[in-house]
């Protein structure tokens, strides 16, 4: 059994807000939000990231990527949102447990400062 973080929410062994649940996914508010809105979409099937992700889970991303905007929308965001998956060290990702960040309310900046 993983000890991930995530894994261990998705099994209930550490408390989370939930946003949403079905067979495949869970969804949970971010402990730490960024926006006013601020939660996470993750697969329940423990994926380390993006770069582990093969052929075979087409299916669970392209349900992640059609669930987020249902879900920002149940959330109130109805005149947008971000979407941020951060991918390995290089892409400052902390939990290694593949998510989407969907964020937004609020003012929400540039996604790369430009100096
Ligand atoms: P990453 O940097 O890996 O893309 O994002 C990890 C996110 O997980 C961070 O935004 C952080 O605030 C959030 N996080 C870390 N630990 C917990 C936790 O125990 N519960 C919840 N709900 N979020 C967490
Ligand atoms: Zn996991």
């Amino acid at each position: 059994m993983s000890d991930c973080l995530f894994c261990r929410i998705v099994r209930g062994e550490i408390p989370c807000r939930k946003v949403y649940e079905d067979d495949d996914m869970l969804a949970f508010h971010d402990i730490n939000p960024v926006a006013p809105v601020h939660f996470m979409l993750i697969p329940k099937l423990h994926l380390d990231s993006l770069s582990v992700a093969g052929s075979g889970h087409a299916a669970l991303l392209g349900k992640m990527l059609l669930l987020a905007p249902v879900l920002a929308k149940e959330q109130g965001l109805n005149n947008g949102f971000r979407t941020v998956i951060n991918t390995g060290k290089g892409g400052g990702q902390e939990v290694f447990h593949l998510h989407i960040h969907i964020i937004g309310g609020g003012n929400i900046p540039p996604m790369v400062r430009r100096e």
